[in-house]
């Protein structure tokens, strides 16, 4: 019978890899603690209509790649393709509309029905911040710089790019939609058939097409700059001095633009040439719309997520966890005495092993293969004397220890 399989899409972490998400996940948890964004945690599901109207249907997230199901008492429900509308859902769930500025922090699995590759999965990870509540610049810059700060922080910044733009605000979009259907329908022709469809629907998701032919026809597409309004270029200009200010490198990219719906003003990614095709790590934007969208006060936001596996790919090894102490029971009455051992040394806080079962030669074996620091050999004899025998692996030396003193001078071993 072959071995069972994981689905398509899905992976296992096992121990050397989620060393690195963990990695990820509590280098971004403490620096947003630094900016004062608490964590919160939302369900893996959600009943279906609190993505589908936010994230916008014509979107490949709701089009295509939503993991959508009736669960056994007829509800609708989703699991979650993205957190930021979870987020929102929360807040207003919970009445917390009032005490703004809100500042959010999230880490979890993410479920996408996408064609797997490399770096892209159907359930992967995100870490992502939300700030709601400030309509000002600032908000937009302190979401970037601790974006930037956590990517210093895992060592990986100098790889990394932070590319720019601005969708303006409801009217300068309009605008400039109006100019994008206008352009591109002189050359549907031309364009990929998805293209044509978003032509209809979402034309500004053209320009984010991956069609090499719908690329090299965006290139001549107009640029948003023109069609900006004064409040809106007024905008993207104070979050541009801020990041000269603060010494942080941006790239302009007219092409960029985000996959959901409802964003406004700043949009930003963090993009590496180190992962092929799937380099974006980061990305966000602001997000006025979204809150009154989803039923609640009129109220701005702003934020970012980034895909944990792509950010695990680009990191050094972790350091690895602190080597434990072997514990190796020769006989009844060591065994029984070596599960007391066990705990008194933990109480140490030592890393302990214990050997389950097998003679002392297949006991010094494992011990061997976890890399244990040292091994504690305990039978009848030492019992009987009130010690153990503590081999030191990396000297090769062994010696006669003090029960009583076992703790301390396993703990010297460093
Ligand atoms: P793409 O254009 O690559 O599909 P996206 O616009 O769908 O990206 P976002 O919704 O902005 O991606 O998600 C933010 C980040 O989450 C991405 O930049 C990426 O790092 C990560 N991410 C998104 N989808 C996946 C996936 N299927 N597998 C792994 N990581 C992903
Ligand atoms: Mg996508």
């Amino acid at each position: 019978m072959p071995a069972l399989q994981p689905a398509r899409g899905t992976q296992d972490l096992l121990p050397e890899m989620a060393r690195r998400h963990r990695r990820v996940s509590e280098t971004a948890r403490a620096t947003a603690a630094l900016y004062g964004f608490a964590e919160i945690a939302t369900p893996i599901f959600e009943f279906t209509e609190v993505f589908a109207r936010p994230i916008g249907e014509h979107t490949d997230i709701v089009a295509k790649e939503m993991y959508t199901f009736t669960d056994r008492g007829g509800e609708e429900v989703t699991l979650r393709p993205e957190n930021t509308a979870g987020v929102v859902r929360a807040v207003l769930s919970n009445g917390r509309t009032q005490s703004t500025p809100l500042k959010f922090f999230y880490s979890g699995p993410m479920f996408r029905y996408e064609r797997p590759q490399k770096g892209r999965f159907r359930q992967f990870h995100q870490i992502g911040v939300e700030l709601l509540g400030v309509a000002q610049p600032q908000a937009d810059i302190e979401v970037i710089v601790l974006g930037r700060r956590i990517l210093a922080a895992l060592g990986i910044a100098d790889r990394i790019v932070l590319e720019l733009n601005t969708l303006g605000d409801p009217e300068s979009r309009t605008a400039y939609r109006d100019a994008l259907v206008a352009y591109f329908s002189a050359r549907a022709s031309e364009l990929s058939e998805d293209s044509r469809r978003r032509l209809e629907r979402n034309p500004l998701r053209i320009l984010d097409s991956k069609d090499p032919g719908d690329q090299r026809i965006a290139l001549e597409a107009p640029d948003f700059a023109a069609y900006l309004n004064d409040a809106s270029r007024d905008f993207f200009a104070r979050v541009r001095d801020a990041l000269d200010r603060l010494g942080i490198a941006y790239r302009l990219n007219p092409r960029l633009v985000r996959g959901l719906d409802y964003y406004t003003h700043t949009v930003f990614e963090f993009v590496t040439s180190d992962l092929g095709a799937q380099g974006t790590v980061l990305a966000g934007g602001r997000y006025d719309g979204l809150v009154e969208l989803m039923g609640g006060p009129s109220m701005p936001g702003v934020g970012w997520a980034a895909g944990i596996e792509r950010l695990a790919m680009l990191i050094a090894e972790p350091p690895p966890p602190p080597r434990p102490i072997a514990l190796v029971p020769i006989g009844e009455a060591a065994e029984a005495r070596a599960l007391i051992l066990a705990e008194q040394l933990r109480d140490a806080e030592l890393v302990v092993d214990l050997g389950y079962s097998g003679n002392l030669a297949r006991r010094m074996r494992r011990a061997d293969r976890i890399g244990a620091r040292a091994a504690v050999l305990l039978g009848d004899d030492e019992l009987a004397k009130g010690i153990a025998t503590v081999r030191d692996f990396d000297t090769g030396e062994q010696r006669e220890v003090l029960l009583d003193d076992l703790p301390a001078r396993l703990k010297a071993l460093g």
